[in-house]
């Protein structure tokens, strides 16, 4: 199996976390501030709203760990064993008292913390319609990229940890799907083929149609043109997928389209994770420069699970 999509995947969500963390919560003005547009300017370099180390992983990473821990921890094993070792590592996370936790991330943790069940820990109401468990997700779609049902089954299970609603739980699935395909398929990336992958994903007939709708909606718009990135929907699960379809269907290199996300500022180290993982996926590990790689804080860490993945 090519290692080199995987390990794109997985270090692309780092990536996109620890140069977005510099501009998270921020106004476009502020951001394109911050962080210079030119690949060969933009460093990896921390502070934001946190005041970062250069580099370090926030939540977006930190969660992600938890499930690539997981499912490692199992021998990639039964989907139960794989969620209840995933909701212990965030809870053992939550509890180590980190600098950023989302509102629904901490509410599902903290009924998981009391009841141990994390099959009914998440929240399910429309107002919990958070990013939270689509940063998270991207080892599910490694570790199950051959075996579609599953996938799709532990993508939902391990969003309801916390984000229960129904779209929080098939953008993850459709997401999922859309990465392992780019990481075992050998098809061209060229626009077209890109195109018909994202329709195919939004006309699935077992997904919400608020999803399909929106991986429609971002087809045709540039990256800076999604809506929602710096208003009330910046940190809703359906603008960072519409980021994504745009990203993934941009054709300038990915490092360059990553870095026009996360210089959107809003839900930046969030949209960045969400991106940078669909990107890798599409473009492999070459698409991150060397130097973007050496600053992540689990770097080593990631590699080898991304080896580990790939070579099932
Ligand atoms: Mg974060």
């Amino acid at each position: 199996m090519d290692t080199d999509r995987f390990a794109g995947a997985l270090l692309g969500v780092h990536v996109g976390d620890s140069l977005g963390a510099t501009t998270e919560f921020t106004s476009r003005t502020q951001a394109r501030r911050m962080l210079p547009a030119n690949i060969d300017d933009a460093e990896i370099v921390g502070g934001g709203t946190f005041g970062w180390t250069a580099g370090a992983a926030t939540d977006d990473t930190d969660l992600t760990l938890a499930l690539v821990r997981a499912y490692l921890a199992t021998d990639i094993g039964a989907s139960d064993a794989v969620v209840e070792a995933a909701a212990d590592h965030m809870l053992r996370w939550m509890q180590a008292d980190p600098r950023d936790i989302g509102g629904t991330t901490s509410q599902g943790l903290r009924t998981y913390e009391r009841s141990r069940d994390p099959f009914r820990s998440g929240v399910d109401h429309g107002r919990s319609q958070g990013n939270g468990s689509l940063m998270r997700t991207v080892p599910v779609a490694l570790a199950r990229a051959h075996d579609a049902n599953r996938r799709a089954a532990e993508a939902s299970a391990l969003s309801a940890i916390t984000h229960a609603h129904v779209v929080c739980r098939d953008a993850c699935v459709v997401y999922c799907d859309l990465i392992a395909g780019l990481v075992i398929e050998t098809f061209a990336r060229d626009r077209e083929t890109l195109r018909g992958l994202v329709a195919s994903g939004a006309a699935d007939p077992r997904s919400d149609p608020r999803v399909g709708a929106a991986l429609d909606a971002a087809v045709d718009r540039p990256v800076g043109a999604v809506e929602g990135v710096n208003d009330a929907a910046s940190g809703w699960v359906l603008t960072a997928l519409g980021l994504t379809v745009a990203a993934l269907l941009d054709e300038r290199p990915a490092a360059e389209v990553l870095l026009e996300v996360v210089r959107l500022g809003g839900d930046a180290d969030t949209n960045g994770a969400i991106v940078g993982g669909m990107l890798g996926a599409r473009d492999g590990l070459s698409a991150w420069p060397d130097r973007w790689l050496a600053a992540l804080e689990h770097h080593d860490e990631l590699t080898m699970a991304a080896r580990r993945f790939a070579d099932r």
